[in-house]
């Protein structure tokens, strides 16, 4: 295998363990290592058969299941690129993503296979397969005719592996074309900071088409030679029962809440886990401090995005700072400067977060121009997040540029006045937009859920945040909400907010 660098980097540790467990599918059986890799020079054998070059794409919209990690495998082993695409898109969605990466092969789930299929054809996609979420379809009936024993197919560091549209929560969905070299690296960063290793079980609940599913949790988990509990999606009761089975969890925010509802949440069910790691959203400090209080455990927190895979992470040995997500990786730079100018800025100021190393992905799908725009002359790729550095390298973010409310030529950051919101009794979450004001540019709006049986009026939040933010962050309209729009990663839906209030704000 090690003509293909990363294939070859993802079973270098478990040859010779094919008859190891990787994944256990409650519910639906064990497959080894032996099984994946076999699966995946199948498959690889028939998308080759069906035409695909080194280069290609391979599109997949898919659910989740163990196959469809060998595909993703079967694919880099054949040379092409794996683009994997959000079960929730709708054939509209899908139509502008087909359209836009033009992939050799399409995957899809049997039951879309109708509208899909057409969709193809319009796009002169050369072979439509089916993957159902138990492993069958014509995807496998293909490979189960090609024979094992597939030569992955040689490719270097910075030949393509991958591609994955940014979730679009600020904008239009990007392709980010991520290199063999990028998703190497990064696993073997991790692995070395989280200090995985064979004995690791890992549960793995979190969607696949998605950098954190696909690239953290399963990339990590093979270059270490880790085993995963195996999980369709997040499910309290499923984690709490693969609890004994295993040694960490990687979930994002939501799970960590949700799973501190669950009764059978306790200090005895999680005596033989080692590390609870969360990301792809901001943990509050309370959901840090209920799950240390509940399960004697201190969240590792930590930072990344589909274009850098992961960036930062709190230590596994030294303190794990809430509300902070932690020290740049081994090999990769981390800076916050002035986003006019790039200057670096000094601890402690707010500024453009910019991330430089082998993590950092090949550019946008046939965006060059965006792609100039986002990195500096010296090689920074300007993440889009804002942030600040304290003097131990501690990296805190404090939102996202685009979600930066310029009110009267004041710079006013959402966190800050969320952070002051949530803190008040009764107040279950909130977010604050900008919303568009004649004089002033923007102002603060925020959207609030209250707790369960909470009688807080929006004058009480008025006046408790008055002694608290200055008069320029202090929101100037406010609605209650039963909950908040979020992505499938948990993350608050800024841009539909936005959208809605703008609107009920018109007089
Ligand atoms: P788009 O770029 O299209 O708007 P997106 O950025 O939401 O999509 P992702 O790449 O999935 O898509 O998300 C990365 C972003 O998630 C980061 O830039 C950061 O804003 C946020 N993020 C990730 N981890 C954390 C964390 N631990 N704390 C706070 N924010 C985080």
């Amino acid at each position: 295998y090690d003509a293909n660098h990363l294939i070859h980097h993802l079973r270098a540790s478990s040859v010779g363990r094919d008859d190891s467990v990787f994944a256990l599918t409650p519910g639906a059986g064990t497959v080894t290592f032996g099984d994946l890799f076999d699966q995946a020079e199948r498959i690889a054998a028939a998308l080759v058969a069906a035409g695909l070059a080194p280069g290609d794409r391979v599109a997949a919209q898919i659910q989740k299941s163990t196959t469809a990690l060998a595909l993703y495998l079967g694919t880099v082993m054949a040379g092409g690129v794996f683009l994997p695409l959000n079960t929730a898109y709708t054939d509209a969605e899908m139509t502008y993503f087909l359209g836009d990466a033009q992939p050799c092969v399409l995957v899809c789930d049997p039951s879309s296979v109708m509208g899909l299929g057409d969709i193809a054809q319009t796009q002169g996609i050369r072979a439509v397969f089916t993957l159902g979420p138990d492993g069958t379809g014509t995807l496998t009936e293909a490979s189960a005719r090609t024979g094992s024993g597939f030569r992955p197919v040689p490719r270097g560091p910075d030949d393509l592996a991958a591609m994955l549209y940014t979730s679009g929560t600020t904008g239009r969905s990007k392709g980010a074309m991520l290199s063999h070299g990028n998703l190497v690296s990064n696993a073997l960063a991790l692995a070395e900071v989280w200090r995985f290793s064979q004995i690791d079980v890992l549960i793995h609940a979190l969607p696949i088409f998605h950098t954190h599913g696909l690239f953290v949790a399963t990339n990590v988990s093979l270059v270490s030679g880790a085993s995963l509990v195996f999980l369709p999606a997040f499910d309290p009761d499923a984690i709490i029962a693969a609890l004994p089975l295993a040694t960490v969890l990687m979930g994002v925010p939501t799970f960590y809440v949700r799973l501190l509802d669950h009764p059978s949440l306790t200090g005895a069910a999680v005596a033989g886990m080692r590390l609870f790691i969360s990301g792809s959203a901001p943990l509050l400090a309370e959901t840090h401090a209920r799950w240390r209080r509940a399960t004697g455990h201190a969240i590792l927190e930590r930072y990344g995005m589909t274009e850098t895979n992961m960036n930062t992470s709190n230590p596994y040995d030294g303190p794990r700072i809430a509300g902070t997500v932690g020290l740049a990786l081994p090999g990769i730079e981390v800076r916050v400067c002035d986003p006019a100018t790039g200057t670096p800025l000094p601890s402690g100021q707010v500024g453009s977060i910019e991330i430089r190393g082998p993590n950092v992905f090949k550019g946008y799908w046939q965006m060059p121009e965006k792609t100039a725009a986002e990195f500096r002359k010296n090689g920074f790729f300007i993440s889009g997040d804002l942030g600040s550095l304290d003097a131990a390298g501690y990296l805190t973010i404090v939102g996202r540029s685009k979600d930066l409310i310029i009110s009267g030529g004041y710079n006013i950051y959402p966190k800050e006045v969320e952070d002051a919101i949530d803190s008040i009794p009764g107040v279950l979450e909130s977010a604050v937009i900008g919303l568009a004001h004649a004089d002033l540019g923007e102002v603060v709006a925020a959207v609030v859920v209250l707790a369960k049986d909470a009688e807080l009026t929006e004058a009480a939040i008025f006046s408790r945040l008055q002694g608290q933010l200055a008069r320029f962050k202090q929101p100037r309209a406010l609605w209650f909400a039963p909950s908040l729009p979020r992505n499938a990663m948990g993350k608050v839906l800024k841009n539909v907010l936005r959208d809605k209030f703008s609107e009920a704000s018109r007089p």
